[in-house]
């Protein structure tokens, strides 16, 4: 599933534009019989910010949609 996701460059407060797919990860839960899956967001390729060049996103580094600096941009993708 091919999402769009605005990342806040941490650097300099610039907002991107970053290509992503989503995809859930088991959470490790003390009760065996309740999966709990946390979406996740994978960047298709390393994003660098277009301000100034640092790179925010990478697809080794899964993105939760819970961190900071972080949001869901529903109109694309
Ligand atoms: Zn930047």
């Amino acid at each position: 599933m091919l999402r769009k996701l605005r990342m806040k460059c941490p650097s300099c407060g610039h907002w991107n534009r970053v290509s992503v797919n989503k995809v859930f990860i088991e959470q490790p839960n003390p009760e065996p019989k309740v999966k709990v899956l946390i979406p996740t967001y994978e960047p298709l390729e390393v994003s660098k910010c277009e301000k100034c060049g640092k790179v925010i996103a990478e697809p080794k580094e899964l993105i939760k949609i819970v961190k900071e600096g972080c949001s869901f941009e529903p109109k694309e993708g």
